[in-house]
């Protein structure tokens, strides 16, 4: 017999509708099903600021990590007051029923943002949950693997980018998306690195296996002119290091070319024009992503291969982003777009154009762990964006997986779930930024 949603008797009195409205029901609890006690959130403050780890404990013990990225205290605000009503002792191997549910009444206020970063912290951590009770990794669950590697590029960053100190508040060159500093010199600070010594990087960077760059040399005349307009002098100032790495080592690294979202369709064509000659692989977030139609003329006119982008945010936006044949190479980030699971949709989409999709990170360990897990089970993936600066540095601090990267490309992980555990120091009641919501 169908349940109705709502009980509508009338009102003995007033002779209206009486309406009580009843929660729509969560997947109903099996015996196979573990229930969601708590969610705990904590923002590792003095390591990431702009960080937000979440632990998921069921009533069998086994606990769940998730992460994202921007924002975090905003993020940890819509899992505890919106979604923990629906997430606590419900079923946490309910994945696709959680995560349908929550967008879709974050569908009614946009469903994007901070929305879809808290969603993703929620699924990967059910994500790495459903791992541990099938004792499996997650690209396991995926029907992976397809390959025993992932291919990584180096994002040539600073150890602290994306990661400001403490109580740094953002400033023109501070933590702003785009907006990082050259930073100071080290050896890994591949952003100084790739400014004053970009024949010494990219042999470094050959010599130890990597096929790929990344790099990010526009940022500054934007930052210092606007998007409307960029000198013939700063793009050629931006093209010094590239033209230096062709000069002596050839085609022997690939490069992508990032531009952070700051340029409008005039300038991102001198950019495009210029670089033309040195076969960069792709040219990501040149021209700003929020006009489809604007980023397909770019495409065409341009004629060079272009990536689109941790920037996009839905699978509906994706698909939009095939059909106008705006993309050469499709980017998604995990910890934005609402979880693995979108995450793996996304990636198939991709496939169905044969284009191939890497994944973004360049913000935290598990972002990273969850690209890799995604990538494994897709025939159709090309790299998983990796910071050296940032696995050698702060991840180091927050998960307990060293993760490796060796002639180019990382291992996939062997434990189940996520195959890692989050330092449990970043879960202390007294930690900055600590809320917990229980049954
Ligand atoms: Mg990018």
């Amino acid at each position: 017999m169908t349940r109705p949603l709502f009980n509508i008797s009338a009102d003995e009195h007033a002779g209206v509708p009486n309406v009580t409205h009843r929660h729509l029901p969560a997947t109903p609890l099996s015996d196979d099903s573990v229930r969601i006690v708590s969610i705990e959130t904590a923002i590792p403050t003095s390591m990431a600021p702009h960080l937000l780890m979440m632990r998921i404990t069921t009533d069998a013990g086994i606990v769940g990590h998730g992460e994202t990225f921007f924002c975090a205290s905003a993020a940890a605000a819509m899992v505890h007051d919106y979604f923990a009503t629906r997430l606590l002792g419900a079923d946490a191997l309910a994945i696709e029923s959680h995560w349908r549910f929550l967008y879709e009444r974050l569908a009614n206020i946009g469903a994007r943002g901070t929305e879809l970063r808290a969603l993703s912290a929620v699924d990967l951590a059910l994500w790495d949950i459903l791992g541990q009770v099938c004792g499996k990794p997650i690209y396991r669950l995926l029907g992976g693997p397809v390959r025993d590697r992932v291919k990584v590029y180096n994002s040539c960053a600073n150890p602290t980018y994306s990661m400001p100190k403490q109580n740094q508040p953002p400033s023109k060159f501070g933590s702003w998306p785009g907006m990082g500093s050259i930073g100071q010199p080290g050896p890994v600070s591949d952003s100084y690195n790739y400014f004053h010594n970009p024949v010494e990087l990219a042999k470094e960077l050959i010599g130890l296996g990597y096929e790929a760059m990344k790099v990010w040399p526009f940022d500054y005349p934007a930052i210092q002119d606007g998007p409307t307009y960029i000198s013939a002098g700063d793009v050629r100032q931006g093209l010094r290091g590239l033209e230096k790495i062709r000069e002596a080592v050839g085609m022997d690294i690939e490069v992508m070319i990032d531009g952070h979202m700051h340029f409008g369709l005039p300038a991102a064509l001198r950019i495009a024009d210029a670089l033309r000659p040195l076969k960069p692989l792709w040219l990501e977030d040149v021209l700003k992503t929020d006009n489809l139609d604007t980023l397909a003329d770019f495409r065409r006119q341009s004629g060079m291969p272009i990536s689109v982008s941790e920037s996009v945010l839905t699978t509906a936006d994706f698909a939009a982003v095939l059909e106008k044949r705006a993309a050469d190479y499709i980017m998604v980030d995990p910890t934005w777009v609402g979880g693995i699971s979108p995450s793996v949709r996304m990636g198939h989409l991709a496939g169905t154009y044969n284009l191939p999709v890497s994944m973004h990170d360049a913000t935290g360990p598990l972002t990273m762990l969850s690209g890799l897990h995604v990538l494994a089970a897709m025939p159709n993936a090309l790299y998983q964006e990796t910071v050296r600066a940032q696995i050698r540095g702060v991840y180091r601090d927050i998960i307990d997986l060293d993760v490796k990267i060796a002639d180019g490309a990382i291992a996939l992980p062997r434990g189940a779930g996520l195959g890692t555990k989050v330092n449990p120091d970043i879960f202390k009641p007294d930690a900055p930024g600590y809320r917990k919501s229980s049954v």
